[in-house]
Protein backbone atom coordinates (compact mmCIF):
# COMPACT_ATOMS: atom_id res chain seq x y z
CA UNK A 1 0.00 0.00 0.00
CA UNK A 2 2.84 2.50 0.69
CA UNK A 3 4.25 1.74 -2.64
CA UNK A 4 1.22 2.09 -4.36
CA UNK A 5 1.32 5.77 -2.12
CA UNK A 6 4.42 6.34 -3.15
CA UNK A 7 3.68 5.86 -7.14
CA UNK A 8 0.90 8.37 -6.74
CA UNK A 9 2.92 10.92 -5.31
CA UNK A 10 5.83 10.71 -8.34
CA UNK A 11 2.66 10.42 -11.15
CA UNK A 12 1.32 13.89 -8.97
CA UNK A 13 4.63 15.82 -9.55
CA UNK A 14 7.07 13.88 -11.60
CA UNK A 15 9.42 16.67 -11.65
CA UNK A 16 10.74 16.88 -7.38
CA UNK A 17 12.81 13.81 -7.60
CA UNK A 18 14.19 15.34 -4.14
CA UNK A 19 10.82 15.62 -2.63
CA UNK A 20 10.10 11.48 -3.71
CA UNK A 21 13.53 10.38 -2.02
CA UNK A 22 12.59 12.36 1.36
CA UNK A 23 8.83 10.81 1.16
CA UNK A 24 10.39 7.48 0.15
CA UNK A 25 12.78 6.95 3.29
CA UNK A 26 10.05 8.07 5.80
CA UNK A 27 7.38 5.45 4.20
CA UNK A 28 9.97 2.80 3.97
CA UNK A 29 10.37 3.35 7.83
CA UNK A 30 6.71 3.75 8.31
CA UNK A 31 5.28 0.17 7.34
CA UNK A 32 6.49 -1.64 10.74
CA UNK A 33 4.65 1.12 12.45
CA UNK A 34 1.44 0.89 10.54
CA UNK A 35 1.28 -3.07 11.14
CA UNK A 36 1.54 -1.70 15.18
CA UNK A 37 -1.04 1.23 14.04
CA UNK A 38 -3.30 0.39 12.15
CA UNK A 39 -5.58 2.83 13.00
CA UNK A 40 -3.27 5.23 10.98
CA UNK A 41 -3.86 3.55 8.14
CA UNK A 42 -8.18 3.87 8.21
CA UNK A 43 -7.17 7.54 8.63
CA UNK A 44 -4.61 7.93 6.03
CA UNK A 45 -2.79 9.79 7.67
CA UNK A 46 0.12 8.77 4.85
CA UNK A 47 -2.13 9.80 2.15
CA UNK A 48 -2.62 13.10 4.05
CA UNK A 49 1.08 14.07 5.55
CA UNK A 50 2.44 13.63 2.26
CA UNK A 51 0.27 16.42 0.48
CA UNK A 52 1.04 20.09 1.69
CA UNK A 53 -1.89 22.30 3.65
CA UNK A 54 -1.03 24.85 1.65
CA UNK A 55 1.58 26.03 -1.32
CA UNK A 56 2.28 29.84 -1.84
CA UNK A 57 4.33 30.71 -5.36
CA UNK A 58 4.63 34.33 -5.72
CA UNK A 59 6.35 36.78 -8.20
CA UNK A 60 9.27 39.11 -6.48
CA UNK A 61 10.81 41.70 -8.55
CA UNK A 62 13.35 43.81 -7.65
CA UNK A 63 15.84 46.56 -8.94
CA UNK A 64 19.46 46.61 -9.04
CA UNK A 65 22.16 48.93 -8.21
CA UNK A 66 22.34 49.92 -11.86
CA UNK A 67 18.38 50.28 -12.10
CA UNK A 68 17.63 47.20 -14.18
CA UNK A 69 14.75 44.84 -13.24
CA UNK A 70 14.99 41.46 -12.25
CA UNK A 71 12.00 39.20 -11.51
CA UNK A 72 12.58 35.94 -9.03
CA UNK A 73 9.87 33.36 -7.00
CA UNK A 74 9.18 33.42 -4.25
CA UNK A 75 7.83 29.81 -1.84
CA UNK A 76 6.42 29.27 1.02
CA UNK A 77 5.09 25.61 1.96
CA UNK A 78 2.96 25.49 4.32
CA UNK A 79 3.42 21.39 5.13
CA UNK A 80 1.96 20.52 8.24
CA UNK A 81 0.26 22.52 11.54
CA UNK A 82 -1.22 19.36 13.51
CA UNK A 83 1.10 20.07 16.64
CA UNK A 84 1.86 23.92 16.10
CA UNK A 85 2.29 26.86 13.50
CA UNK A 86 3.98 26.05 10.62
CA UNK A 87 7.98 26.55 11.20
CA UNK A 88 10.85 26.03 8.99
CA UNK A 89 13.60 28.39 7.37
CA UNK A 90 13.73 30.24 4.04
CA UNK A 91 16.64 29.09 1.91
CA UNK A 92 17.76 31.62 -1.05
CA UNK A 93 19.76 30.18 -3.73
CA UNK A 94 19.77 29.25 -7.43
CA UNK A 95 18.67 26.08 -7.13
CA UNK A 96 15.61 26.21 -5.31
CA UNK A 97 12.30 25.04 -6.48
CA UNK A 98 8.94 23.61 -5.65
CA UNK A 99 10.50 19.86 -5.05
CA UNK A 100 13.09 20.84 -3.46
CA UNK A 101 10.93 23.34 -0.60
CA UNK A 102 8.75 20.33 -0.43
CA UNK A 103 11.18 17.59 0.57
CA UNK A 104 12.40 20.25 2.96
CA UNK A 105 8.97 21.10 4.33
CA UNK A 106 8.63 17.27 4.97
CA UNK A 107 11.43 16.91 6.69
CA UNK A 108 10.54 19.52 8.87
CA UNK A 109 7.26 18.20 10.01
CA UNK A 110 9.02 15.49 11.70
CA UNK A 111 12.09 17.28 12.77
CA UNK A 112 10.12 19.59 14.89
CA UNK A 113 8.02 16.77 16.15
CA UNK A 114 10.85 15.46 17.80
CA UNK A 115 11.89 19.06 19.21
CA UNK A 116 9.27 18.36 21.83
CA UNK A 117 7.82 21.94 20.98
CA UNK A 118 5.02 22.63 19.39
CA UNK A 119 5.68 23.61 16.20
CA UNK A 120 4.49 22.68 12.48
CA UNK A 121 6.66 22.28 9.37
CA UNK A 122 7.16 25.00 6.57
CA UNK A 123 9.60 25.67 4.83
CA UNK A 124 10.24 28.79 1.96
CA UNK A 125 12.95 30.35 -0.22
CA UNK A 126 13.09 32.10 -3.50
CA UNK A 127 16.13 31.28 -6.05
CA UNK A 128 17.39 34.65 -5.77
CA UNK A 129 21.43 34.07 -5.16
CA UNK A 130 22.95 36.83 -2.79
CA UNK A 131 26.29 35.57 -3.79
CA UNK A 132 27.79 38.74 -5.53
CA UNK A 133 24.65 41.05 -4.69
CA UNK A 134 25.45 43.88 -2.81
CA UNK A 135 23.64 45.02 0.57
CA UNK A 136 21.52 47.28 -0.80
CA UNK A 137 20.15 44.12 -3.47
CA UNK A 138 19.66 42.02 -0.49
CA UNK A 139 17.73 44.60 1.29
CA UNK A 140 15.67 45.43 -1.66
CA UNK A 141 14.88 41.82 -3.13
CA UNK A 142 14.08 40.95 0.67
CA UNK A 143 11.58 44.17 1.41
CA UNK A 144 10.22 42.46 -2.04
CA UNK A 145 9.74 39.22 -0.71
CA UNK A 146 8.10 40.13 2.17
CA UNK A 147 5.57 42.78 0.84
CA UNK A 148 3.76 39.53 -0.51
CA UNK A 149 4.90 37.01 2.11
CA UNK A 150 3.80 39.37 4.85
CA UNK A 151 -0.08 38.29 4.49
CA UNK A 152 0.88 34.42 5.10
CA UNK A 153 2.84 34.57 8.04
CA UNK A 154 1.84 35.50 11.99
CA UNK A 155 3.49 34.53 15.46
CA UNK A 156 0.81 31.71 15.89
CA UNK A 157 -0.17 30.90 12.17
CA UNK A 158 3.90 30.41 10.30
CA UNK A 159 6.90 31.56 11.41
CA UNK A 160 9.66 31.45 8.57
CA UNK A 161 13.78 31.50 9.99
CA UNK A 162 17.05 31.33 7.97
CA UNK A 163 18.47 28.75 5.61
CA UNK A 164 20.75 28.48 3.24
CA UNK A 165 21.64 32.15 1.83
CA UNK A 166 19.58 33.55 4.80
CA UNK A 167 21.32 34.33 7.76
CA UNK A 168 21.35 37.53 10.04
CA UNK A 169 21.53 40.56 7.50
CA UNK A 170 18.33 38.82 4.92
CA UNK A 171 16.52 38.30 8.51
CA UNK A 172 16.79 41.80 9.61
CA UNK A 173 15.56 43.02 6.64
CA UNK A 174 12.80 40.95 6.19
CA UNK A 175 11.70 41.62 9.57
CA UNK A 176 12.16 44.86 8.97
CA UNK A 177 9.55 44.82 6.17
CA UNK A 178 7.26 43.13 8.17
CA UNK A 179 6.99 45.38 11.25
CA UNK A 180 6.38 47.79 8.47
CA UNK A 181 4.18 46.87 6.60
CA UNK A 182 2.16 45.17 9.78
CA UNK A 183 2.65 47.74 12.21
CA UNK A 184 3.22 44.93 14.49
CA UNK A 185 6.34 44.01 16.39
CA UNK A 186 5.87 40.64 16.77
CA UNK A 187 7.76 36.90 16.84
CA UNK A 188 6.99 36.35 13.48
CA UNK A 189 10.86 35.34 12.61
CA UNK A 190 13.80 33.93 14.17
CA UNK A 191 17.02 34.00 13.74
CA UNK A 192 17.23 37.96 14.42
CA UNK A 193 19.84 39.55 16.00
CA UNK A 194 19.75 39.94 19.60
CA UNK A 195 18.99 43.81 19.88
CA UNK A 196 15.47 43.16 18.62
CA UNK A 197 13.98 39.76 19.81
CA UNK A 198 17.00 37.65 18.78
CA UNK A 199 17.42 34.97 21.49
CA UNK A 200 21.49 34.04 22.24
CA UNK A 201 22.41 30.51 21.11
CA UNK A 202 20.50 30.66 18.25
CA UNK A 203 23.59 31.26 15.77
CA UNK A 204 25.20 28.59 17.33
CA UNK A 205 22.53 25.79 17.46
CA UNK A 206 22.31 23.83 14.50
CA UNK A 207 26.41 23.09 14.76
CA UNK A 208 26.03 22.96 18.51
CA UNK A 209 23.00 20.28 18.51
CA UNK A 210 24.61 18.19 15.67
CA UNK A 211 27.68 17.54 18.17
CA UNK A 212 25.45 17.26 21.04
CA UNK A 213 23.40 14.52 19.29
CA UNK A 214 26.63 12.64 18.22
CA UNK A 215 27.95 13.16 21.72
CA UNK A 216 25.23 11.15 22.52
CA UNK A 217 25.46 8.34 20.10
CA UNK A 218 29.39 8.11 21.26
CA UNK A 219 28.26 7.42 24.89
CA UNK A 220 26.29 4.60 23.55
CA UNK A 221 29.50 2.83 23.14
CA UNK A 222 31.41 4.37 26.36
CA UNK A 223 33.05 7.00 24.20
CA UNK A 224 33.74 10.73 23.62
CA UNK A 225 35.04 13.16 21.17
CA UNK A 226 38.22 13.85 23.07
CA UNK A 227 41.29 13.37 20.44
CA UNK A 228 38.88 12.79 17.68
CA UNK A 229 39.68 13.36 14.10
CA UNK A 230 36.49 14.77 12.23
CA UNK A 231 35.72 15.93 8.48
CA UNK A 232 33.08 19.21 8.52
CA UNK A 233 31.74 20.22 5.02
CA UNK A 234 30.38 23.60 4.04
CA UNK A 235 31.16 26.68 5.60
CA UNK A 236 28.55 28.50 6.28
CA UNK A 237 26.43 28.50 9.63
CA UNK A 238 26.32 24.85 10.50
CA UNK A 239 29.55 24.07 9.61
CA UNK A 240 31.05 26.87 11.75
CA UNK A 241 29.20 26.16 15.20
CA UNK A 242 29.61 22.19 14.58
CA UNK A 243 33.68 23.31 14.27
CA UNK A 244 33.85 25.27 17.32
CA UNK A 245 31.76 23.18 19.62
CA UNK A 246 34.21 20.13 18.21
CA UNK A 247 36.83 22.12 19.07
CA UNK A 248 35.64 23.31 22.33
CA UNK A 249 35.29 19.08 23.62
CA UNK A 250 38.66 18.40 22.30
CA UNK A 251 38.10 16.82 18.63
CA UNK A 252 40.21 17.91 15.61
CA UNK A 253 38.42 19.64 12.97
CA UNK A 254 40.49 18.95 9.74
CA UNK A 255 38.26 20.16 6.44
CA UNK A 256 36.18 22.67 5.61
CA UNK A 257 34.24 23.37 2.21
CA UNK A 258 32.19 25.86 0.07
CA UNK A 259 31.01 25.11 -3.47
CA UNK A 260 34.27 25.76 -5.42
CA UNK A 261 36.30 23.32 -2.98
CA UNK A 262 37.31 22.36 0.02
CA UNK A 263 40.64 22.84 2.34
CA UNK A 264 42.36 19.86 3.71
CA UNK A 265 44.53 20.96 7.32
CA UNK A 266 45.99 18.53 8.98
CA UNK A 267 47.11 20.62 12.04
CA UNK A 268 43.12 21.25 12.81
CA UNK A 269 41.00 24.51 12.78
CA UNK A 270 41.62 25.73 16.31
CA UNK A 271 39.83 28.48 17.49
CA UNK A 272 42.01 31.75 15.53
CA UNK A 273 41.80 30.17 12.37
CA UNK A 274 37.81 29.86 13.05
CA UNK A 275 37.43 33.25 13.79
CA UNK A 276 38.89 33.98 10.18
CA UNK A 277 36.95 31.60 8.50
CA UNK A 278 34.01 33.48 10.07
CA UNK A 279 34.91 36.84 9.30
CA UNK A 280 36.21 35.18 5.61
CA UNK A 281 32.42 34.18 5.85
CA UNK A 282 30.27 36.27 7.23
CA UNK A 283 32.13 40.00 6.86
CA UNK A 284 34.11 39.48 3.91
CA UNK A 285 31.61 37.05 1.86
CA UNK A 286 34.57 35.45 0.62
CA UNK A 287 35.77 31.68 -0.92
CA UNK A 288 36.96 29.05 1.61
CA UNK A 289 40.37 28.61 -0.81
CA UNK A 290 41.63 31.91 1.08
CA UNK A 291 42.18 29.71 3.78
CA UNK A 292 44.88 27.93 2.53
CA UNK A 293 46.54 30.99 1.31
CA UNK A 294 46.47 33.12 5.20
CA UNK A 295 47.75 29.29 6.17
CA UNK A 296 50.73 27.66 4.13
CA UNK A 297 49.99 24.00 5.98
CA UNK A 298 46.64 23.67 4.54
CA UNK A 299 45.67 22.49 1.61
CA UNK A 300 42.96 23.60 -0.71
CA UNK A 301 41.82 21.63 -3.74
CA UNK A 302 39.26 22.95 -6.19
CA UNK A 303 35.71 20.81 -7.00
CA UNK A 304 36.41 18.13 -9.99
CA UNK A 305 33.20 18.05 -12.15
CA UNK A 306 34.51 14.75 -13.22
CA UNK A 307 35.35 13.08 -10.43
CA UNK A 308 32.07 10.67 -9.36
CA UNK A 309 33.07 11.52 -5.24
CA UNK A 310 34.09 13.97 -3.20
CA UNK A 311 37.66 14.14 -2.17
CA UNK A 312 36.79 15.66 1.41
CA UNK A 313 35.11 12.40 2.14
CA UNK A 314 38.38 10.46 1.55
CA UNK A 315 40.84 11.36 4.36
CA UNK A 316 41.18 9.29 7.07
CA UNK A 317 39.30 10.29 10.45
CA UNK A 318 37.06 9.10 13.10
CA UNK A 319 34.03 11.38 12.59
CA UNK A 320 32.13 13.31 9.83
CA UNK A 321 29.67 16.42 10.29
CA UNK A 322 27.97 17.03 6.43
CA UNK A 323 26.82 20.44 6.83
CA UNK A 324 26.70 21.94 2.95
CA UNK A 325 23.62 20.86 1.24
CA UNK A 326 21.27 17.65 0.01
CA UNK A 327 22.81 14.57 -1.34
CA UNK A 328 26.87 15.78 -0.87
CA UNK A 329 27.62 12.29 0.06
CA UNK A 330 27.09 9.79 -2.69
CA UNK A 331 27.70 6.06 -2.31
CA UNK A 332 31.12 6.15 -2.87
CA UNK A 333 31.80 8.91 -0.45
CA UNK A 334 29.85 6.85 2.16
CA UNK A 335 32.09 3.90 1.27
CA UNK A 336 35.04 5.84 1.63
CA UNK A 337 33.89 6.99 4.75
CA UNK A 338 33.91 3.52 5.75
CA UNK A 339 37.23 2.44 4.51
CA UNK A 340 38.88 5.19 5.87
CA UNK A 341 37.57 4.48 9.54
CA UNK A 342 34.85 6.75 10.27
CA UNK A 343 32.34 5.68 12.52
CA UNK A 344 29.98 8.61 13.35
CA UNK A 345 28.15 10.69 10.71
CA UNK A 346 25.95 13.51 11.96
CA UNK A 347 24.27 14.81 9.70
CA UNK A 348 24.52 19.20 10.21
CA UNK A 349 22.97 19.33 6.67
CA UNK A 350 18.99 17.84 5.61
CA UNK A 351 19.59 15.13 3.60
CA UNK A 352 23.34 14.99 2.77
CA UNK A 353 23.42 11.39 2.29
CA UNK A 354 21.98 9.75 -0.68
CA UNK A 355 19.35 6.73 0.09
CA UNK A 356 22.33 4.04 -0.53
CA UNK A 357 24.96 5.65 0.54
CA UNK A 358 22.32 5.67 4.02
CA UNK A 359 22.10 1.63 3.76
CA UNK A 360 26.06 1.91 3.68
CA UNK A 361 26.31 3.31 7.12
CA UNK A 362 23.19 1.06 8.17
CA UNK A 363 24.75 -2.33 6.96
CA UNK A 364 28.06 -1.06 8.26
CA UNK A 365 26.91 -0.27 11.79
CA UNK A 366 28.38 2.82 12.14
CA UNK A 367 26.36 5.26 14.55
CA UNK A 368 24.49 7.75 12.03
CA UNK A 369 22.51 10.17 12.96
CA UNK A 370 20.24 11.58 10.14
CA UNK A 371 19.73 15.41 9.84
CA UNK A 372 15.84 15.55 11.10
CA UNK A 373 17.31 13.89 14.40
CA UNK A 374 20.69 15.05 14.23
CA UNK A 375 20.35 19.16 13.07
CA UNK A 376 16.94 19.83 15.00
CA UNK A 377 18.80 21.72 17.45
CA UNK A 378 18.49 24.93 15.44
CA UNK A 379 14.42 24.73 14.91
CA UNK A 380 14.86 23.97 18.94
CA UNK A 381 16.26 26.99 19.71
CA UNK A 382 13.59 28.71 17.15
CA UNK A 383 10.97 27.47 19.56
CA UNK A 384 12.77 28.95 22.12
CA UNK A 385 13.06 32.49 20.55
CA UNK A 386 9.17 31.90 19.92
CA UNK A 387 8.90 31.63 23.94
CA UNK A 388 11.02 34.37 24.91
CA UNK A 389 9.52 36.78 22.46
CA UNK A 390 5.74 35.58 23.43
CA UNK A 391 6.91 36.36 27.19
CA UNK A 392 8.67 39.26 26.06
CA UNK A 393 11.49 38.37 28.27
CA UNK A 394 15.42 37.27 27.25
CA UNK A 395 17.18 34.26 28.47
CA UNK A 396 21.20 34.23 29.42
CA UNK A 397 22.95 32.50 27.16
CA UNK A 398 23.61 29.43 29.70
CA UNK A 399 19.79 28.73 30.16
CA UNK A 400 19.80 28.53 26.20
CA UNK A 401 22.51 26.38 25.51
CA UNK A 402 21.22 24.21 28.82
CA UNK A 403 17.81 24.08 27.08
CA UNK A 404 19.47 23.01 23.56
CA UNK A 405 21.80 20.26 25.19
CA UNK A 406 18.07 18.58 27.17
CA UNK A 407 16.46 19.04 23.76
CA UNK A 408 19.49 16.90 22.10
CA UNK A 409 19.50 14.42 24.55
CA UNK A 410 15.67 13.86 24.63
CA UNK A 411 15.71 13.58 20.68
CA UNK A 412 18.16 11.59 20.47
CA UNK A 413 16.63 9.15 23.71
CA UNK A 414 13.42 9.32 21.40
CA UNK A 415 14.66 8.08 18.23
CA UNK A 416 16.78 5.50 20.30
CA UNK A 417 13.77 3.81 22.19
CA UNK A 418 11.80 4.29 18.73
CA UNK A 419 14.39 2.36 16.90
CA UNK A 420 14.17 -0.25 19.72
CA UNK A 421 10.78 -0.71 19.71
CA UNK A 422 10.56 -1.35 16.17
CA UNK A 423 12.93 -4.12 16.48
CA UNK A 424 16.21 -2.27 15.16
CA UNK A 425 18.51 -1.11 17.96
CA UNK A 426 20.87 1.71 16.31
CA UNK A 427 19.35 2.55 13.50
CA UNK A 428 18.36 6.38 14.11
CA UNK A 429 16.55 6.12 10.38
CA UNK A 430 14.09 4.51 11.32
CA UNK A 431 13.75 5.35 15.02
CA UNK A 432 13.44 9.35 14.24
CA UNK A 433 10.62 8.59 11.22
CA UNK A 434 8.54 6.37 13.88
CA UNK A 435 8.83 8.68 16.74
CA UNK A 436 8.16 11.99 14.77
CA UNK A 437 5.37 10.66 12.54
CA UNK A 438 3.48 8.93 15.89
CA UNK A 439 3.59 11.72 17.19
CA UNK A 440 2.01 14.36 14.19
CA UNK A 441 0.11 11.36 13.47
CA UNK A 442 -1.98 11.13 17.02
CA UNK A 443 -2.67 14.83 16.73
CA UNK A 444 -3.79 14.82 13.52
CA UNK A 445 -6.31 11.72 14.65
CA UNK A 446 -7.34 13.63 17.07
CA UNK A 447 -8.24 16.66 15.37
CA UNK A 448 -10.20 15.04 12.44
CA UNK A 449 -9.87 14.83 8.75
CA UNK A 450 -9.26 18.58 8.46
P1 LIG B 1 24.82 28.73 4.77
O1 LIG B 1 25.25 29.50 5.98
O2 LIG B 1 24.26 29.46 3.60
O3 LIG B 1 26.07 27.84 4.31
C1 LIG B 1 25.94 26.86 3.33
C2 LIG B 1 27.30 26.27 3.04
O4 LIG B 1 27.14 25.15 2.21
C3 LIG B 1 28.22 27.22 2.30
O5 LIG B 1 29.55 26.92 2.63
C4 LIG B 1 27.92 26.87 0.84
O6 LIG B 1 28.97 27.21 -0.08
C5 LIG B 1 27.74 25.38 0.93
N1 LIG B 1 26.82 24.95 -0.16
C6 LIG B 1 25.55 25.36 -0.34
N2 LIG B 1 25.02 24.78 -1.43
C7 LIG B 1 26.00 24.01 -1.94
C8 LIG B 1 26.09 23.18 -3.06
N3 LIG B 1 25.05 23.01 -3.90
N4 LIG B 1 27.25 22.52 -3.27
C9 LIG B 1 28.31 22.68 -2.42
N5 LIG B 1 28.29 23.48 -1.35
C10 LIG B 1 27.16 24.13 -1.11
O7 LIG B 1 23.72 27.64 5.16
P2 LIG B 1 23.54 26.83 6.53
O8 LIG B 1 22.49 27.51 7.31
O9 LIG B 1 24.86 26.56 7.14
O10 LIG B 1 22.88 25.48 5.99
C11 LIG B 1 23.67 24.33 5.64
C12 LIG B 1 22.81 23.08 5.65
O11 LIG B 1 22.24 22.92 6.98
C13 LIG B 1 21.59 23.09 4.72
O12 LIG B 1 21.33 21.77 4.29
C14 LIG B 1 20.45 23.55 5.62
O13 LIG B 1 19.19 23.16 5.13
C15 LIG B 1 20.82 22.81 6.90
N6 LIG B 1 20.22 23.34 8.12
C16 LIG B 1 20.44 24.62 8.52
C17 LIG B 1 19.87 25.08 9.70
C18 LIG B 1 20.13 26.47 10.22
O14 LIG B 1 19.71 26.75 11.36
N7 LIG B 1 20.83 27.34 9.50
C19 LIG B 1 19.05 24.23 10.46
C20 LIG B 1 18.88 22.90 10.05
C21 LIG B 1 19.46 22.48 8.88
P3 LIG B 1 28.79 28.46 -1.07
O15 LIG B 1 28.95 29.67 -0.20
O16 LIG B 1 29.86 28.31 -2.08
O17 LIG B 1 27.41 28.35 -1.66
Amino acid sequence: MLEELYQKVIEKDPAQPEFHQAVKEVLESLEVVLDKHPEYRKAKIPERIVEPERVILFRVPWVDDDGEIHVNRGFRIEMNSAIGPYKGGLRFHPSVNLGILKFLAFEQVFKNALTTIPMGGGKGGSDFNPKGKSDLEVMRFCQSFMSELFRHIAPYTDVPAGDIGVGGREIGFLFGQYKKLKNEWGGVLTGKGIQYGGSLIRPEATGYGAVYFGEEMLKTRNDSYKGKTCLVSGSGNVAQYATEKLYQLGAKVMTLSDSSGYIYDEAGIDADKLAFVMDLKNNRRGRIKEYAEKYSNAVYTAVDPELDYNPLWNHKADCAFPSATQNEINARDAQNLVNNGVFLVSEGANMPTVPDGVNIFIDNKILYGPGKAANAGGVATSGLEMAQNATFSSWSRKEVDTKLHNIMISIHAQAKAAAEKYGEPGNYVLGANAAGFSKVADAMMAQGVV
